[in-house]
């Protein structure tokens, strides 16, 4: 078998020949065709047919028609039969933990190592489930997602690519403090790690998350719907507050996400700069037009409502928390609707977390009940999100140069999104991990 040619080609390729010819030979990576029977342009928003994606080592190196041929020595993978797109991007996701249930106390049940390898498990069903990137907004146990980034990135766990907050930054017994301890018990700091009571102090946890290893900021501006006692509709920040966190953060080169469910504490987080609003659940026409205004992005997950509303009442999970479920679920898609209307830049985010992971996909035909075109909605969770986390030059189209993360569902996908919830194809960074 090995005659003068193999041998010839093996030399080359081992970097045994002399002089530089085969060395440059040998270290270009090898390439991979994707055969596209449907395309997604999310760029331009359109559908092409009969495309090749080219993908060599990590990166994409380019989109062409099926004419142009597959280069020689390209390994081919198939998905005539398939839509091609974009890796998803969710905008909205808590890796670290055990999915929410009934038993609210569970944070502190469990140690840091089971709450990490809860993340280890959660990463790979976000990937699986053709996510190949996340803004991950906040854990109860300040850096366990920084810990599960560094791993994905290191090649040491399978995920998404992660952006992560750390911790949330939050006022004392305000939405991002975990309940289930007794008011005169005192948690460690490990669990209270964001907690700021003044601007000052918002500067210096700001400081600290960023110096500790987060990738932007999580302010919680009111109170939650999952946070025991804590009232959406209440302002927990002075907007001078939130524009601390903004203007340290912006130190740093990054931004600020504000979770803000009240209209007043909505209109204050925009005022003060931060880059996105999640939820939005109470907004109202004045915070719209300010949105609208500022270019502040919205991340509402108008999924989930439906979520806790059937498993929550089904598992008997707290009472308060199912009743101020259905006081934000059906206000917040109308908000939605009307932000849509207006012209606020949407992202794609799902709280996921709050449901098993891997069900992300599920918001997106409600993207479109709620009042984007099928087309959008795919924007939303792929070129708008990259926009937002500030990685749209690595990440959220098919564009030469960027990372080969590529996902397919069977089918023309656009025709109904619900295909989504049956990811046929996931590539990472030119690595497969789901194959039809
Ligand atoms: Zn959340």
């Amino acid at each position: 078998m090995p005659g003068g040619w193999t041998w010839l080609a093996l030399a080359a390729l081992l970097s045994l020949a002399p002089g530089g010819v085969g060395r440059a030979a040998a270290q270009q990576p090898a390439l991979t065709a994707i055969r596209a029977g449907r395309l997604v342009d999310v760029d331009r928003g359109e559908v092409r047919r009969d495309q090749i994606v080219l993908v060599r080592g990590e990166r994409i190196a380019a989109v062409q028609p099926a004419s142009a041929g597959i280069p020689a020595g390209a390994r081919v993978i198939d998905l005539r039969r398939y839509t091609v797109l974009p890796g998803l991007i969710d905008c909205h996701t808590h890796l670290i933990g055990e999915a929410l249930a009934a038993d609210v106390l569970q944070p502190l049940e469990r140690t840091e190592t089971q709450e990490a390898m809860s993340g280890v498990r959660n990463a790979r069903a976000t990937l699986l489930a053709g996510f190949t990137t996340v803004r991950d907004v906040g854990t109860y146990r300040a850096f366990v997602d920084a810990g599960l980034r560094d791993a994905i990135d290191d090649g040491t766990v399978i995920g998404p690519r992660m952006r992560v907050a750390g911790a949330y930054v939050t006022v004392s017994t305000g939405g991002g403090e975990l309940v289930g301890a007794a008011p005169d018990v005192s948690l460690p700091l490990a669990y209270r790690f964001g907690v700021a009571n003044s601007a000052d102090q918002v500067r210096e946890r700001v400081r600290v998350l960023l110096n500790g290893g987060a990738d932007f900021i999580k302010v919680i501006a009111t109170g939650a719907v999952l946070t025991r006692g804590t009232k959406p509709g209440v302002s927990e920040y002075t907007e001078e507050e939130i524009r601390a966190a903004v203007e340290q953060a912006a130190e740093y080169g990054t931004f600020v996400a504000a979770h803000a469910h009240g209209a007043e504490g909505i209109k204050r987080a925009v005022r003060a700069g931060v880059r996105s609003i999640e939820h939005g659940s109470l907004i109202d026409d004045e915070g719209i037009a300010l949105m609208k205004q500022h270019g502040t992005w919205l991340v509402a997950d108008i999924w989930n409502g439906d979520y806790i509303d059937s498993v929550g009442r089904a598992q008997h999970w707290p009472a308060d928390v199912l009743r101020k479920n259905t006081e934000t679920t059906e206000a917040q898609r109308a908000g939605f609707r009307k932000a849509v209307a207006a012209g606020v830049r949407i992202a794609y985010g799902t709280d996921s977390g709050v449901y098993p992971h891997g069900l992300n996909a599920s918001q997106l035909p409600y993207m479109v009940k709620y009042g984007l075109t099928p087309m959008q909605a795919i924007q939303s969770a792929t070129i708008s999100a990259a926009q937002l986390m500030q990685w749209e030059d690595r990440v959220g189209s098919l564009a030469p140069g960027k990372f080969a993360d590529i996902v397919a569902v069977e089918g023309d996908a656009l025709a109904d999104l619900r295909r989504f919830m049956k990811m046929e194809f996931v590539m990472k960074g030119g690595t497969v991990y789901r194959e039809p």
